[in-house]
């Protein structure tokens, strides 16, 4: 792949008939989409940092996910058993290196069974293609130093760099004569007459219409175009170890606990990379900042927004004691090492050292769930991406299809509202 390509003009425009703001995997998805649908219309994607897909799309763990864990008839369940499909073949066209590696999900204990099957369940009525229980020889075949009770295989899921995905979408998006200016935070959102105004530093860009994918800020700019502030944005910062080179030969793929159904997180994992690389994580902790990618790194509005959303203390008073599993694991690396050694028992404290860290931009609910599901919402003459978690990244060509359509219908676009 080539560098990320420099955007075309590195100003946002005056005027144009449609406006993406954020330049993260699902925002360079859908301007590419719109301008698919629409190639006579004017797009431009608006993003604050100077690099795109800077945020979630470039601190993840690189798995194009088959669609197994999502409850049949969700969103979660539909596009991303589509959009892996779609990506796969993407790669394949744009020569992005991508491997389907497979991937074991594990059980460990016999209380964890139950959950196994559901999950098999869910994957196979969601079509995952080869889903299948595997016995300990299977898994000895599979991933010769993981130990399990039970486990389940899914040959489909894959790896790949989401970043360099992120790139050839902008590439496709600079082709087709569409606009990329970063370094342009939106900071203000005002409805017009005949269009929505889009303030940045380098003055406003009037926009027809306009979809907002703006990640770990999504809620902040729904909320200045007049939605509700219901769900709101909680960052959870999960960090990664590394496998040192000389034991890297311990994963071959992907390793995957059972995670708790109740929860939309996957679980500590251990995932090889398209590089090569292993790493082990994520844990899951609230962080005192949408970019707070380092510990003592915090941000006094975010964490301010955080406390006084009610849905974060009823969350609180429901999971803290999961919540202190992942503070231990996220402070003590030996507690971290021993969470992943339930699943390769060999792993020492000495075979890692310390990688990345994330921050997931997960929606919570005023009432303190979790929202499980992707979300969109309307406000006028816009669409907002309000929860756009994993398997986002894996879903974000078929996410890119539904939100177009639905910005169709919801703007009275035809254009944009059917493609084959
Ligand atoms: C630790 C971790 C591991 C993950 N692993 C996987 C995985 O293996 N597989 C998978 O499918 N998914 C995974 N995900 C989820 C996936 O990364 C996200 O679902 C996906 O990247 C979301 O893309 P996005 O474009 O919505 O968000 P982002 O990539 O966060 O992009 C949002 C963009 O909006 C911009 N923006 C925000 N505010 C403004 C503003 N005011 N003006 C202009 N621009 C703005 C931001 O700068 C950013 O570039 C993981 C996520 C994390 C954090």
């Amino acid at each position: 792949m080539s560098a990320a390509p420099r955007p075309g003009q590195p100003q946002p425009p005056a005027t144009c008939d449609l406006a993406v703001v954020g330049g993260g995997i699902v925002g360079l998805a859908v301007a590419r989409e719109l301008i698919h649908r629409s190639p006579r219309a004017s797009v431009c994607i608006v993003e604050r940092e100077s690099d795109l897909a800077a945020h979630q799309t470039s601190h993840s763990s690189g798995v194009i996910h088959a669609g197994i864990y999502y409850r049949p008839g969700s969103l979660k369940a539909r596009l991303c058993v589509q959009g892996a499909r779609e990506l796969f073949a993407y790669c394949g066209e744009r020569g992005i290196p991508n491997e389907r590696c497979g991937k074991v999900l594990l059980a460990t204990e016999i209380s964890e069974l139950s959950r196994l099957e559901e999950l098999e369940r869910r994957g196979k009525s969601n079509g995952v293609c080869g889903l299948r229980r595997i016995d300990t020889a299977g898994l000895a075949q599979i991933e010769p130093h993981a130990r399990a009770i039970a486990a389940l295989h899914s040959p489909g899921t894959g790896i790949v760099d989401f970043r360099t995905v992120a790139r050839a979408y902008a590439e496709d998006v600079l082709a087709g004569g569409g606009t990329i200016a970063t370094g342009s935070e939106v900071s203000e959102v005002r409805l017009g007459r005949r269009a929505l105004r889009l303030v940045h530093r380098h003055g406003a860009t009037e926009a027809s219409h306009a979809i907002f994918c703006a990640g770990a800020w999504s809620d902040r700019l729904a909320v200045a175009a007049g939605a509700t502030p219901d769900p709101r944005i909680v960052p959870f910062r999960g960090t990664f170890l590394r496998l040192k080179p000389e034991r890297r030969h311990l994963v071959r793929a992907l390793i995957y606990p059972v995670p708790d159904p109740s929860l939309p997180f996957l679980g500590l994992h251990l995932t090889r990379h398209i590089d090569g690389e292993v790493s082990i994580g994520p844990t899951a902790l609230i962080a005192p900042g949408r970019n707070a990618y380092r510990l003592r790194e915090w941000r006094p509005r975010d964490a301010l927004e955080t406390l006084a959303w009610p849905g974060t203390w009823r969350m609180l008073r429901h999971w803290w004691p999961t919540g202190l599993g992942e503070l231990r694991r996220a402070g003590l690396r030996s507690a971290f090492v021993r969470a992943a050694a339930r699943y390769v028992p060999e792993l020492r404290v000495s075979d890692v050292e310390p990688a990345f860290a994330g921050v997931r931009a997960q929606a919570l609910a005023r009432d303190g769930r979790l929202l499980d599901d992707f979300m969109f919402s309307y406000t006028e003459r816009a669409l907002h991406v309000r929860n756009a978690p994993s398997p986002a990244a894996s879903a974000s060509l078929a996410i890119a299809r539904h939100v177009v359509g639905q910005a169709g219908q919801a703007f009275g676009l035809e254009h944009l509202q059917a493609r084959g």
